[in-house]
């Protein structure tokens, strides 16, 4: 067995240049799409918008039509609508009434605002510095030129880029098919729910946190496998029934140094893996590698974290979330990290990354950080009770009341 001791940085690099992307695309509609990753880049067939057009409710005219240091006068000749194009004549020393999207009419390259304007009758007029020569105009394809790149290939596609593709005419799309990620805890004192709680037993909720992460990245397909007893037999059959559906394996507990269970082993014998021991606080223990089926050469990534609830999900965020992007093709969804102000001192130890819980809350206009209790690996209330995790970097020493610390929030914009 190889234990190595690495920084979170080298783990995470080792993890990543480890990876090779899965192949294969499936074609869906643009709504089935968000959230998924991009299999080609999307170049524009069509200029966005298609034709000049008016930003503004307002009058269209041509710009030399401008008097410098006079009131302008023009002459209304008619009405342009969106949708509905004024396909008469605008000649000099005319104007035509244009709503906000409507095609600009022929000659005319200048909006003023209706807000600006004297209506008398049919005669326009409006005083200099009113509008300037190419103003309230929108320039066809300023918001996309035809056969430039739209999207690129990789990205994770959000609601702006349903609404982008719909813009195109685009109603179906290519993504990468999901990543199929197989999950189980493991563990001879874990208990199901449902199941009675016997003396020194623990009810199995890795599954569940984990079930939230991966079900929240939707590119991702979950197999739940359950609980598997530390028998070497009942491990290795579900490992081997995890190689034959998934191209990622994670698990949890087991790979702690001086476990008694056969995790370790069983991890071993199917395959290349490495058991770190990571400078870092939760999550210490981490197994990382590849697996196979020697009898098909079928194989999966596996990812073993450490049993402990809080250390499961701050090696998840650590590790696992960017390694699941690069699996799936995808450019990583950038962590939101900020910076937020202490409102008391905290120990932290130089020489290993420290993740710890806090509200963040909005004081006055400055971000602060307030710890949420009791730290323990153990302890999930504290993870319940935060915001996101303090980041506090591997050569940190101690921080006073009012230093300025990173923040990971939990939470985005949907
Ligand atoms: P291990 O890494 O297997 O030594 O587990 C470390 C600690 O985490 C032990 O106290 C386990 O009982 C606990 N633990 C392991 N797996 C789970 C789980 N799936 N749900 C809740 N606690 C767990
Ligand atoms: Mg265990």
């Amino acid at each position: 067995m190889q234990t190595d001791f690495q920084t979170v940085d080298q783990a995470r690099q080792s993890i990543l240049a480890q990876l090779m992307p899965i192949s294969g695309t499936r074609t869906v509609a643009i709504r089935d799409a968000l959230d998924q990753v991009l299999a080609f880049d999307v170049l524009s067939p069509i200029n966005v918008p298609a034709h000049d057009n008016s930003a503004m409710d307002g009058y269209a005219f041509n710009s030399s039509c401008l008097q410098s240091g006079a009131i302008t006068s023009l002459k209304l000749v008619g009405t342009a609508y969106a949708g509905k194009v004024f396909s008469g004549q605008c000649g000099q020393g005319e104007c035509v009434r244009i709503m906000t999207g409507a095609v600009m009419p022929a000659h005319c390259d200048t909006v003023l605002i209706q807000e600006n304007a004297t209506v008398n009758g049919d005669t326009i007029s409006f005083p200099p510095g009113a509008v300037k020569a190419g103003d309230n105009r929108r320039l066809a394809g300023e918001d996309l030129t035809v056969g430039k790149a739209a999207l690129p290939a990789g990205k994770v596609l959000r609601p702006a880029d349903l609404g982008l593709l719909a813009s195109l005419g685009v109603a179906e799309i290519t993504v990468r098919r999901k990543l199929r990620v197989a999950f189980f805890s493991t563990g001879d004192e874990l208990r199901s729910l449902g199941q009675a709680l016997d003396q020194g037993c623990v009810y199995d909720s890795n599954r569940y946190t984990l079930f939230g992460m991966l079900t929240r990245l939707r590119f991702i397909e979950l197999l739940d496998m359950g609980v598997v007893r530390d028998s070497p037999e009942a491990l290795e059959q579900a490992m081997l029934q995890a190689i034959e559906q998934a191209d990622v394996i994670i698990t949890s507990g087991g790979v702690s140094v001086g476990e008694a269970d056969y995790t370790k082993e069983v991890m071993e014998k199917l395959g290349s893996v490495n058991f770190w021991k990571i400078a870092m606080r939760p999550g210490r223990p981490m197994a990382f590698g590849q697996v196979h089926n020697k009898a098909n050469g079928d194989s999966a990534f596996l990812f073993g974290l450490p049993g402990n609830p809080v250390a499961v999900m701050v090696t998840f965020y650590a590790f696992v979330r960017d390694a699941l992007f690069k699996l799936t093709n995808a450019k990583a969804l950038p962590v939101p990290m900020v910076s937020a102000k202490l409102v008391q001192g905290l120990r932290k130890r130089p020489g290993r990354t420290e993740y710890q819980r806090a509200r963040l809350v909005m004081e006055n206009g400055v971000l602060t950080a307030h710890l949420t209790g009791a730290q323990g690996s153990g302890i999930l209330r504290s993870m319940s009770e935060s915001d996101g995790l303090l980041v506090l970097e591997h050569a940190q020493g101690d921080l006073n009341a009012g230093d300025t610390v990173l923040a990971l929030p939990f939470e985005g914009l949907i």
